[in-house]
C-alpha cells in the first residue's frame, strides 16, 4: 500500500505533467514534510522540472541600474528610505558601463540581462535612460533577452519600454496579500498586481516572484503561488531574504536549507512549465545543498546581485556541471513548446533594421 506520501507526491506529478496545480491542502501538506522526506519531494518535483526544462539552466545576470535611495520603505530592501545597510549608492549608471557589462554576462553564458533601478517607478526620463541602455546593449547583443525593473508603471510607460525593445518586466509581488502590510507602507499589494498585468496587457514578458523568509507562514506561501499562477507569469524568480543589517529584517534568520528547497519544490509544481529562477540568497540560504535546488529550478542569477556579492563564476559553472546540467545556449528557447507559441521575441521595429510592425 502506498504511503500518504507517495501517494500526494504521485498526484502532484499527475497534475503538474498536465499543467495543474496543487490543491491548497496539498500545498499545505508539501510544505509539512519533514527533512527525513526531503530528497523524495525533491525527486518528484525534480521530475516536472526534467519532463519541461530537461537538464538545461538558464542562467541571468542583475545590472544595478541605481543603488539605494529609495523613497519606497519595503522593510527587506538594503535600498529602502531610512535604510542604515552599508551599500553601494549611486544614480544611473552610463548605458556603455551597462553595456559592457551585457558583453561579460553574455560571454559567461548569460542568456538575459536584467536592468534594475531603486524607485517607486520610472519618470519619463527614466525610461529615456533606459532607452539609451537598450540601445546600447542591442547594438553589442542583439540576442539577449533584456528585462527590466523599475518599479511600477503606466500602461504609456510599458509600452514604451516594448518599443524600445525590452523583453520581459520584472515585478515581484514578494508576499502574499495578507502578509503585504506587514513588509510595506509606500504601495500596496494590488499596486503590484497591476503592474504586472499592465506589462503583460502591452507584451512584456511578465516575471514575477516572491522573497521567502519574511515572517510568512505556510499559507502566505501557498496564497502567494496561487495569486502569481493567476498572472501567468513566464518567469518566477525565487528569492530568499537576505536579512541586511541596517534593515527592519536585519538579523532576521528564518530559513533552512530544507525549507527553500521545500518551497521551491512547491513553486515547481505550481509552475510546472514557468521558469523558475532562483534569486537573491541563493548562496547564504541553500549553502551546499545549491545543488539540490537546480533539480527544482530551471534558471538562476550568476555573478552579483543588487547589493550583495553572489559566489564566483567558477563555482557557479562547477555546480552546474557536476550535477549532469548544462548552460542553456543563446539560441536555445527557454519555455516548453506549449508556451512559445505565446511569446515571439521580438526582431522588427525599434532597436532592429527591420519596419515596425505597424
Ligand atoms: S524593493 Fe524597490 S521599491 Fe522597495 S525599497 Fe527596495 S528599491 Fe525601493
Amino acid at each position: 500500500m502506498k504511503t500518504e506520501l507517495s501517494a500526494l507526491l504521485d498526484d502532484l506529478m499527475v497534475k503538474a505533467l498536465d499543467r495543474r496545480p496543487p490543491t491548497k491542502t496539498q500545498a499545505l501538506e508539501l510544505l509539512l514534510t519533514s527533512d527525513d522526506d526531503l530528497l523524495d519531494v525533491v525527486a518528484a518535483s525534480g521530475r516536472v522540472r526534467r519532463h519541461f526544462f530537461g537538464n538545461r539552466v538558464k542562467l541571468n545576470l542583475i545590472i544595478n541600474m541605481k543603488s539605494g535611495l529609495c523613497p519606497e520603505d519595503c522593510s527587506y530592501c538594503s535600498q529602502r528610505s531610512g535604510s542604515k545597510a552599508d551599500v553601494l549608492k549611486y544614480n544611473w549608471i552610463d548605458p556603455l558601463v551597462a553595456a559592457e557589462t551585457a558583453d561579460r554576462a553574455v560571454a559567461s553564458g548569460a542568456k538575459r540581462v536584467c536592468l534594475v533601478a531603486s524607485g517607486r517607478g520610472p519618470t519619463d526620463r527614466d525610461i529615456g535612460r533606459i532607452a539609451e541602455t537598450v540601445l546600447a546593449i542591442k547594438e553589442r547583443q542583439p540576442h539577449v533577452e533584456v528585462c527590466t525593473s523599475l518599479g511600477l508603471l503606466t500602461k504609456e510607460r510599458a509600452q514604451r519600454l516594448l518599443e524600445i525593445g525590452v523583453f520581459a518586466y520584472n515585478h515581484n509581488l514578494n508576499t502574499s496579500e495578507a502578509n503585504y502590510g506587514e513588509i510595506c507602507s509606500t504601495h500596496t499589494f494590488a499596486d503590484r498586481l497591476d503592474t504586472v498585468n499592465i506589462a503583460r496587457d502591452v507584451g512584456l514578458s511578465p516575471c514575477s516572484g516572491a522573497i521567502f523568509g519574511m515572517d510568512e507562514s505556510d499559507e502566505d506561501i501557498v496564497d502567494l503561488a496561487v495569486d502569481l499562477r493567476a498572472l501567468d507569469p513566464d518567469s518566477v524568480p525565487v528569492n530568499f531574504l537576505i536579512p541586511f543589517d541596517g534593515t527592519p529584517m536585519g538579523g532576521k534568520w528564518q530559513l533552512t536549507p530544507q525549507r527553500c528547497l521545500r518551497i521551491l519544490a512547491l513553486y515547481r509544481f505550481f509552475f510546472p512549465d514557468v521558469e523558475i529562477r532562483i534569486a537573491g540568497g541563493r548562496e547564504i540560504h541553500l549553502r551546499s545543498l545549491q545543488t539540490l535546488g537546480l533539480h527544482l529550478a530551471n534558471s538562476i542569477f550568476v555573478g552579483d546581485y543588487l547589493t550583495s556579492e553572489g559566489q564566483a563564476r567558477k563555482l557557479d559553472f562547477a555546480l552546474i556541471a557536476d550535477a549532469g546540467f548544462v548552460v542553456e545556449g543563446l539560441e536555445e528557447v527557454t519555455l516548453p513548446s506549449a508556451r512559445h507559441d505565446l511569446v515571439t521575441l521580438r526582431r522588427r521595429g525599434p532597436g532592429t533594421e527591420m519596419p515596425a510592425n505597424v
